[in-house]
This record gives C-alpha cells, sequence and structure tokens, in this order.
C-alpha cells in the first residue's frame, strides 16, 4: 500500500507493542486506523502475526 501523503510505499513497522505504518520515502509514520481503509491484501497478511498487539 502507499502513503497518503507521497504515495510512497508503506510498510509495517513494529515498535515494542505498538505497529505503525511507515512510508519508506518521507519517514512519516501513520496509526493502523489511521490507513485502516487502505490496508491492502499483503498488508492484512502481515498485521494478522500482530493480533496480540493493540491497535492503539
Ligand atoms: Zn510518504
Amino acid at each position: 500500500m502507499n502513503c497518503p501523503e507521497c504515495k510512497g510505499k508503506l510498510e509495517v513497522h513494529r515498535m515494542c507493542r505498538r505497529v505503525r505504518m511507515r512510508c519508506t520515502e518521507c519517514r512519516k509514520e501513520f496509526q493502523i486506523h489511521e490507513v485502516a481503509s487502505e490496508l491492502d491484501q499483503e498488508t492484512e497478511e502481515i498485521l494478522e502475526r500482530y493480533t496480540a498487539i493493540i491497535y492503539d
């Protein structure tokens, strides 16, 4: 999926107990709920591995 700001590629970025989506271009981080409506299949499968993590 792509960054809403610059259309760069977003990657899943895990920190301690949280998961963010981070843009590989502009380095901006997004909370999952901010981009939830745009999640693609690939990203959803990655996030499924983090089911214990709170989507804050
Ligand atoms: Zn970006």
